[in-house]
């Protein structure tokens, strides 16, 4: 599914709107495929987007290239990296709002190249907002709109016609939400990414009070499906938490460098692995730029507090850093790259021999290397770099922030929407999920799959 830098992808051509439809769905990306997540509800004249993400793979092999590249919205939209957001077409220049669902890049990356061709605010709940401020800073950017910060359960108008609703929802970055529109002609819910987690480690469980409210009344229901193959209920965070305590307790490590690499929007995680670090009376280090970027951010609102760790966030200090180091098994080094990235610290710290790794010390990966073939293939890099020098490798020690097909089978019971969109998915997890809907007693019209430029009519 990669495209060589800098080929262009067919784009989709701009859609009109639907004859007499007054509530309409337009998927801008992610459909039918996985990433740079974006879809637009339009009412009467009004017009809302729902996150505006990147395709990451698509991003980093763009902006890592060795020639200097131009990153700009039109260029990201030609590479198929950005939503295209000219499938709105004479409809641009109605939207009154863009609104995200949580942190991730696949969700918001595309905010700073894109959000300013439109002459609207930007809202999130406050961990996202706080992210995006810095991506635009990160970027030399100004936002056109205000940035505007909404509690996790916020009711608040957009327009005339559209009034929106965050829902509190367990994922794998905090203050999550999933976003509901109230309009005059119907209600859609947008639930992408998900998890029912009933013992988090880090916020509250999800709102079900809120989703009980709502069953039967929602009509289209645009859900997360990532998962959807998976014959699970996707575990709770806690199970990570008990994971990672199993390796890194459980395993004679007296003596052993360790070093832990995970996600850096995972602010759950980063907690855990530093208070395992205190159980081991270990002195916990994170090294590396987006570690310093993501628990600043949630200091900064509040959510966390990582004034107990050593935070080395900038990359060229790294080196001088961990070469003063004369005792590294009284440190526990968490260091970015868990995908293998050749130019993360972690990789880095193998391939220039920053620490001197050796028998019987331990790399854990808390996380899941994404399975296409140029992530792939540096993590099998990394790996055996590792391996050639016997340290002890511990990979997949994970919990996924995305439900089961046991989690929408519960979804679809507690809110019985009337319609459904799956997306985030492969096709493989669209028609699982299909399959799964029908087990609970949709029939198949009520299911729509559809491509990115396909406009559903709601009402
Ligand atoms: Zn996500």
């Amino acid at each position: 599914m990669l495209v060589p830098v800098h080929s262009k992808v067919p784009r989709t051509p701009p859609s009109e709107r639907i004859k007499g439809a007054r509530l309409e769905i337009i998927p801008l990306g992610g459909y039918s495929e996985v990433g740079r997540n974006s879809v637009a509800v339009r009412v009467d004249d009004e017009i809302v987007i729902l996150d505006l993400g990147l395709m990451m793979d698509r991003y980093i092999e763009y902006t890592d290239s060795d020639e200097l590249v131009e990153v700009s919205g039109r260029t990201l939209i030609e590479i198929g990296a950005a939503p295209d957001v000219e499938i709105l077409g004479a409809d641009r220049k109605n939207v009154r709002g863009i609104l995200l669902t949580h942190g991730h890049l696949d969700h918001i990356g595309a905010v700073p190249y894109l959000a300013n061709r439109f002459d609207c605010d930007v809202h999130a709940t406050p961990f996202t907002i706080e992210l995006v401020r810095r991506m635009f800073d990160d970027e030399k950017r100004l936002s056109r709109g205000k940035l505007v910060s909404h509690d996790v359960n916020d009711r608040f108008q957009i327009s005339e016609k559209i009034e929106a609703e965050f829902i509190y929802i367990t994922h794998s970055v905090p203050h999550s939400v999933m976003i509901l529109l109230h309009t005059p002609y119907g209600r859609i819910m947008y639930a992408n990414d998900f998890k029912f987690d009933n013992n988090p480690t880090l916020g509250p469980k999800p709102n079900y009070a809120r989703l009980r409210e709502l069953e039967g009344k929602v009509d289209y229901l645009i859900l997360d499906t990532l998962y959807a193959e998976s014959e699970i209920k996707t575990p709770s965070e806690k199970i990570a938490e008990e994971m990672l305590k199993d390796v890194l307790l459980g395993t004679q490590s007296r003596g052993s460098t360790i070093i832990v690499s995970t996600f850096s929007s995972h602010i759950a995680r980063l907690r855990a692995i530093v208070n395992v670090a205190k159980m081991m009376k270990r002195k916990p280090v994170f090294l590396g730029r987006s570690l310093r970027k993501y628990t600043e951010a949630a200091e900064a609102v509040g959510i966390a507090d990582f004034s107990d760790v050593e935070i080395v966030g900038f990359g060229n200090k790294v080196k001088p850093y961990l070469k003063k180091i004369t005792d590294p098994d009284k440190y526990l080094f968490v260091a970015t790259g868990h995908q293998g990235e050749p130019k993360a610290t972690l990789s880095r710290i193998v391939n220039q021999g920053l620490l001197p790794l050796a028998d019987n010390d331990i790399v854990v990966f808390s996380s899941k290397t994404i399975p296409v073939p140029v992530t792939l293939e540096n993590k099998k890099r990394l790996d055996d770099a590792l391996k050639a020098r016997h340290v002890r490798l511990f990979s997949d020690i994970h919990v996924s922030g995305h439900g089961a097909r046991e989690d929408h089978r519960d979804f679809l019971n507690m809110l019985k929407p009337k319609n459904i969109i799956p997306t985030h998915g492969v096709p493989a997890a669209l028609a699982a999920f299909k399959n799964l809907a029908e087990e609970v007693g949709y029939t198949p019209d009520k299911i729509r799959i559809v491509v990115n430029g396909e406009r559903v009519k709601v009402a």
